[in-house]
């Protein structure tokens, strides 16, 4: 497995294999955890060569959010790598000149929801480098994961807005045993926390299970996870139903309609996230 730190590097390389193989790429901001490995193993079944980047992207973090705090943990993310079959990992130092790109993608309407109601340029920084990386590695698929339904849901769009010649392939969340979704920032969890930040999952869940018993009334379905939220002591920062394509809100469920609850909290030092289907 080869560790390439330049962008011209890599498209030489890549340029190489592109005659005759199909590239998977797999970006992530390294900390690499079981749900990352998922999206490899989803790219070595659909992929001849499969590159994984790993990039702290400036660009989609707020002025007063973790980018320094973000674990950065290189050695063991290259060991995971090599054992996951990975080809090459794409580590640049940075992707933007200077102080920024003066150049610079905006996302209407999905991006003002959700996430990015509280983390204004969240999604720009996140379409900007996605774009960037795709540029630099022209991968014929891409392999993004369903805990971020909101960034999935852009790049697809993005994807179709720009006709971009790439495959966005999304990949179920992986979760830890008692239902949390894993995600490097759980690493920011006392153990206390780490305890409490299960009620999250279980909160969808009871969600869901309702969803499934034949209530399709949201406000009911979110009365629910509120009240299991309420009983953990976590206030969500939002939880929502919206379409899962277009994250418009939702006031009942119905049969034509994909829908998803969406929830954000912060636990202790950590902002998580999560989302399932209502079926
Ligand atoms: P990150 O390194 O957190 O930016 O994530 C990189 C990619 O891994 C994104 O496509 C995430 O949606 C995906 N990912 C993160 N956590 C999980 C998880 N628990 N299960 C599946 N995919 C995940």
């Amino acid at each position: 497995m080869k560790i390439i730190h330049n962008p011209a590097d890599l498209c030489r390389q890549l340029a190489k294999r592109r005659k005759s193989q199909s590239i998977a790429l797999v970006p992530t901001m390294g900390c690499l955890h079981d749900g990352h490995m998922h999206l490899i193993e989803t790219a070595r079944k659909m992929a001849d060569f499969v590159v994984v980047s790993i990039y702290v992207n400036p660009l989609q973090f707020g002025a007063n959010e973790d980018l320094d705090r973000y674990p950065r943990t290189p050695e063991a993310d290259a060991k995971r790598c090599v054992q996951a079959g990975v080809d090459m990992i794409f580590h640049p130092p940075t992707l933007y000149a200077d102080a920024g790109p003066l150049v610079s993608l905006h996302v209407q309407q999905l991006a003002d929801v959700l996430c990015g109601a509280s983390r204004p340029g969240h999604f720009d920084g996140v379409a900007t480098v996605v774009n960037i990386l795709f540029n630099i590695v022209q991968p014929d698929i891409a392999v993004f994961g369903e805990k971020d339904w909101q960034q999935l849901a852009i790049i697809r769009r993005m994807v179709r807005d720009l006709h971009l010649p790439v495959q966005i392939i999304g990949v179920p969340t992986v979760r830890e045993c008692d239902g949390l979704a894993m995600s490097s920032r759980n690493r920011y969890l006392d153990a206390a926390d780490r305890r409490r930040a299960a009620t999250l999952s279980q909160a969808l869940k009871a969600m869901a299970r309702q969803a499934g018993d034949g209530i399709h009334d949201c406000a009911t379905l979110l009365a629910t996870g509120h009240a299991i939220l309420h009983e953990a002591g976590i206030e969500a920062e939002y939880l929502e139903i919206r379409h899962a394509d277009t994250l418009q809100a939702l006031h009942r469920l119905q049969h034509d309609q994909p829908a998803r609850a969406f929830l954000a909290a912060r636990i202790g030092k950590a902002r998580l996230i999560d989302n399932m289907p209502l079926d």
